[in-house]
């Protein structure tokens, strides 16, 4: 099995997500004792907020890079940022180390793809909805656009993500906010909806919404566990020949 670094701590609340859905999916494909071969670098995230409020995503980049490179050094065998947002930065990162960035831009906009989705609502950070690079990445990725929220939406979509989710707080009103926004989308054409950053999941169930819902924490778990145990089936393979 290939060993897995994660950048976590993007916020904590959802990297310990990814860790029970990664030794979930072990768990599942091998049996009651198997677990995951991870290696995590969980940073403070208020030293991350702290570069994006800044705007300082050239020290974002360096961070996350550095972080990077220690999981290499440490023998990762592939890298996952655990955040939707920080995939700002993702070239950067990716271009530090030789081994493989998982990318959970791409793989979110292959599960939509997959499903035949055109019209996703983007719920996520006001950076991932408003700075462009996610848009423009899942179009290269699948041809199409996400759609985001009104403005006056967006703001509670971002305002939940920090000062309440990444905070560890899940409020039902909250939920209820969220819900309404996920139906104003769908009133205005949205045919999906992608749980754009990585701690939504903690307050809507992807199942339970009217369209659709594509998680993207589950989908980018899904990726690294398949790339960990790609490996797994080929050892098998060849022992067996
Ligand atoms: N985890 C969130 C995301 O997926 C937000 C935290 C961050 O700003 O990195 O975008």
């Amino acid at each position: 099995m290939k060993r897995i670094g994660l950048i976590g701590g993007m916020s904590w609340e959802s990297t310990a997500v990814y860790y029970r859905l990664l030794n979930e999916a072990v768990r599942q494909a091998g049996g009651p004792l198997d677990s995951a071969d991870i290696l995590l670098h969980s940073l403070n995230f208020s030293d991350v907020v702290a570069l994006q409020k800044a705007g300082r995503w050239d020290l974002a980049a360096a961070k996350l890079a550095d972080s990077a490179r220690r999981l290499e050094r440490a023998g990762a065998d592939c890298v996952l940022i655990c955040t939707n947002t920080m995939h700002l930065v993702s070239a950067e990162v990716a271009g530090a180390v030789s081994i493989p960035l998982i990318d959970i831009i791409a793989e979110t906009g292959a599960a939509l793809a997959a499903r035949g989705a055109r019209r996703p609502l983007l719920l996520a950070t006001r950076y991932t909805m408003e700075h462009g690079f996610y848009a423009e990445r899942l179009a290269q990725a699948t041809g199409f656009r996400p759609m985001v929220p009104q403005a006056a939406d967006r703001e509670t979509v971002h305002r939940v993500i920090f000062e309440e989710l990444c905070a560890g707080r899940v409020l039902d009103s909250s939920r209820r906010e969220l819900t309404a926004i996920v139906e104003r989308g769908v009133a205005a054409g949205a045919d999906s909806v992608i749980l754009g950053c990585t701690e939504i999941v903690l307050s809507l169930d992807p199942d339970a919404l009217p369209v659709p819902g594509f998680d993207s924490t589950a989908i980018h778990a899904a990726a690294a566990a398949r790339f960990a145990m790609a490996f797994q089936d080929q050892l098998r393979e060849r022992m067996v020949a």
